[in-house]
């Protein structure tokens, strides 16, 4: 497969977490879920601070780094729930410990 990649100022080029492969995404990209082409695996375009928009009108520009922001917070909000998550697993984990040491108690009686 030989694709052409050119690879402008505005795309955003970061390496796939889970396999290294190295990725080119248009800008109007960041900040959402992609699949990986090399490993399939679901990321998110990663939003560059302070990204250069000078090439864009500038409502074009305001308009999109509302969007990002707004993206930014959503990742925020994924990152806190799936923290949480492990929260909760681990204390159904603690929890379900404790039921089996209260049950072998009781059978002992
Ligand atoms: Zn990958």
């Amino acid at each position: 497969m030989a694709e052409e990649t050119e690879i402008r100022d505005t795309d955003i080029v970061f390496d796939c977490p889970h396999c290294g492969k190295n990725l080119v995404i248009d800008y109007r990209g960041a900040g959402l879920p992609i699949n990986c082409g090399g490993c399939g695996e679901q990321i998110l375009v990663p939003i560059p601070d302070g990204m250069q928009l000078n090439d864009l009108d500038l409502n074009q520009g305001e308009i999109l780094q509302q969007l990002f922001a707004t993206r930014r917070n959503f990742q925020k909000a994924e990152q806190e729930i799936a923290s949480l998550r492990t929260t909760l697993t681990q204390m159904r984990e603690t929890l379900s410990v404790m039921a089996d040491v209260m049950e072998k108690a009781l059978e002992r009686k």
